[in-house]
């Protein structure tokens, strides 16, 4: 019996949104249909998202308009955004023509409350019984954690940033 499962990638490690894209290339080797719905845009396209493009009939991609930061000048219209995405998250979980579906960032929604957690976790809780989600984000709270079916958390032990190598692509973009 398919039990979709409430998968959270957390912590200040690198790794979070990779696994959650692994999980997607590992799902569509096995046929289901996957849809990625990220909260924050990059600077620019992740080679991830072209690599996406290569699925296309199979995998499903959003990003939210400009993205969204929470050091924007413009609360209202983080907050907005941010309510659009969400909204486009419900209609993804409640359709049931995935069989996964990354939420990628959505930890950042309910650590600066611009969506109330008490309404994410109850939607995410009753997805359709077969929708495995996946859930990434710094800072997941005991909520989400006990919604969870698995958690792992990325730690941070080194980071090439902190002796100053840049971003380098394909791995950081
Ligand atoms: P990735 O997308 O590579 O899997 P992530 O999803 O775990 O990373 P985020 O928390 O979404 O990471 O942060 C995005 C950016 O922050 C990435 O460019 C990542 O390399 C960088 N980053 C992640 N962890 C650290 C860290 N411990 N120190 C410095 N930068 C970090
Ligand atoms: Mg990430």
């Amino acid at each position: 019996m398919n039990r979709g499962l409430l998968i959270v990638y957390t912590g200040n490690g690198k790794g979070k949104t990779t696994a959650a894209f692994g999980l997607a290339f590992r799902a569509l080797g096995q046929g289901l249909r996957v849809c990625i719905l990220q909260f924050i845009k990059g600077p620019g396209k992740c080679g991830e998202l072209v690599s996406a493009e290569l699925f296309k009939n199979r995998l499903e991609c959003h990003t939210l308009g400009r993205g969204f930061t929470w050091k924007s000048e413009n609360l209202a219209e983080d907050i907005r955004l941010a309510r659009e995405g969400w909204t486009l998250a419900q209609s993804l979980i409640a359709t049931g023509k995935q069989d996964l579906l990354i939420l990628d960032e959505l930890t950042y929604l309910m650590k600066y409350d611009m969506v109330p957690a008490s309404e994410i976790i109850p939607a995410l809780k009753n997805r359709p019984p077969g929708l495995h989600l996946i859930v990434t984000g710094r800072d997941a709270s005991p909520e989400l954690i006990e919604a969870a079916d698995l958690v792992t958390e990325m730690r941070a032990i080194k980071h090439p940033f902190d002796q100053g190598i840049q971003a380098q692509k394909g791995i950081e973009f």
